[in-house]
């Protein structure tokens, strides 16, 4: 499904927006000194402060001030000097407060604007409204007795940074690209890890669609979607139920819906006139939070090479192409370990190297390039045989199985087995001399004009030398001796 969706009254334009919500990487929460590692037995990571105490104060962490305005910079979005924290009241289990400390008028990050890339190669910018800082709530658990529910509160607490897009989002692939490019950001940035399997990122997602040129349609929100596939989904689903709603001649609802992947639809949690009033005010305990230009500039001066300078850099430098600097990109680390084996090497080379046979032989064994049985320095070596012809290209193939297979070094295979290609003149040509000595019918049918026959005869020396004849040298010499 595109931007634009064939309706029976014609086409419609989808519109999106997302607000993303992503777990800091911090020691210890927004508010209190309670670890925040995932996994942690239930209720082992909760102060009184997180658990709601009488009397307990929050008090500000600023590793997770300085991930937000690292986040924020990386977004390229505006730092707000002055930001509050707000107090946001419900009622739940899960919030023993009863209310969430978040911000609401004045976020500590205003707007920015992000590039995504589209599967069609173009890209296209997205712009940011807002980042700001608040807390998780802890979790309701169901499913461990038959009639009892409980609350794990380790997540109480919790930092957690909101990203709200505009609705500048046209379509599925869209919002899949904005998601995966936000979540490149905060890896490299190393403020959130991404992980929306573990709940570390996750999406609200804002649908509504319209007629081109008319003016926003009624979204609806669709809650805390969890992966990109369920994204993709339940904007399809949403766009069409929309469509046959309208169509039908009913009126889309401003409301909250759920994604139910097993269904495979969204469902209505509550209508706008069931949403909850909550009753935003300023959090009396905890003061304006009021950043030094020097303190920005600072952390400004700390963040890394950000995925689109990497990219628009490996294009520029290395003179690849848009699809192979995108690949090498999505990790830092992938691009770390590219750059090194592309060090002193032919780069376009490198890239070929990596991305097809490494990355294609780790995928195959489900291996991350964390555990690549070769190193990146390894795979150079390998490069620099090839580029100075000491082996063949497809010789190479085999010493990177071997490497592979035994994490040896590229030099100790080929001195090993071998392997090296051969260059010497005298030798080749002597291959040669028996070649054409062993087959006196294809020389007659060459001589006779089947000129089409070199390429059997080039066959025949580079199998007699075992692969390692320098193929441009046989067939250079084969040439000379045949006409
Ligand atoms: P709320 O705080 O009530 O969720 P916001 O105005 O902050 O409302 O908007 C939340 C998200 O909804 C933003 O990402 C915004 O881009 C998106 N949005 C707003 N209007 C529309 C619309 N008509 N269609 C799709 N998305 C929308
Ligand atoms: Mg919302």
């Amino acid at each position: 499904m595109s931007a634009l969706v064939k309706g029976e009254t014609g086409e419609w334009e989808i519109v999106i927006g997302l607000e993303i919500h992503a777990q800091i990487i911090a020691n210890s929460k927004l508010f209190s000194g309670s670890a925040t590692d995932f996994g942690a037995e239930p209720n082992t990571q909760v102060s009184m402060v997180d658990a709601a105490m009488p009397g307990m104060l929050p008090v500000l962490n600023e590793k997770c001030v300085e991930q937000a305005v690292r986040t924020g910079l990386g977004l390229n979005a505006e730092i707000m000097r002055t930001s509050i924290f707000a107090r946001k009241n419900y009622f739940y289990p899960d919030l023993p407060q009863g209310y969430q400390i978040s911000q609401f008028e004045d976020p500590i990050v205003g707007k920015g604007v992000i590039e995504i890339d589209l599967p069609d190669g173009t890209v296209k910018e997205i712009g940011i409204t807002r980042l700001h800082l608040e807390q998780d709530a802890g979790k309701s658990v169901h499913d461990q007795h038959p009639k009892k529910s409980f609350v794990d509160l380790n997540r109480s607490g919790c930092a957690l940074m909101e990203i709200v897009s505009e609705p500048d989002i046209r379509g599925p692939e869209e919002a899949v690209a904005y998601i995966s490019k936000i979540r490149m950001i905060l890896r490299y940035l190393e403020t959130c890890n991404g992980n929306m399997d573990e709940g570390s990122m996750r999406a609200d997602v804002n649908v509504s669609v319209r007629k081109p040129g008319d003016e926003l349609g009624t979204r609806a929100e669709i809650k805390n979607v969890n992966s990109l596939k369920a994204v993709h989904q339940a904007i399809d689903f949403e766009v069409e139920r929309q469509i046959e709603l309208i169509e039908d001649g009913g009126e889309v609802v401003q409301e909250t819906r759920l994604w139910d992947p097993a269904k495979n639809e969204t469902r209505s949690m509550r209508s706008k006139e069931e949403a909850h009033d909550y009753r935003y005010f300023p959090d009396p305990d905890l003061l304006p939070l009021v950043l030094e230009e020097k303190y920005i500039e600072d952390i400004k001066a700390t963040l890394p090479e950000l995925p689109d300078q990497k990219k628009h850099r490996f294009m520029g430098d290395y003179s690849l192409n848009l699809y192979d600097a995108s690949i090498l990109i999505a990790e830092r680390s992938r691009a770390e370990f590219f750059e090194t084996v592309a060090n002193d090497n032919d780069a376009k080379l490198a890239a070929n190297w990596v991305i097809n046979e490494l990355l294609g032989a780790l995928n195959k064994d489900e291996k991350k390039l964390e555990q690549s049985p070769i190193s990146a320095k390894n795979l150079g070596g390998l490069i620099a045989l090839i580029s100075d012809n000491t082996i063949s290209g497809k010789i190479a193939k085999d010493v990177f199985a071997e490497m592979y297979a035994s994490g040896k070094e590229a030099n100790a295979i080929v001195e090993e087995k071998g392997l090296k290609q051969v260059t010497d003149t005298g030798a080749i040509e002597k291959i040669v001399d028996e070649v054409i000595a062993e087959n006196p019918d294809n020389l007659a049918k060459y001589k006779n004009g089947k000129v089409q026959l070199l390429g059997f005869f080039v066959g025949q020396v580079m199998k007699k030398s075992q692969g390692k004849a320098n193929p441009k040298m046989v067939n250079d010499i084969l040439k000379g001796k045949l006409d």
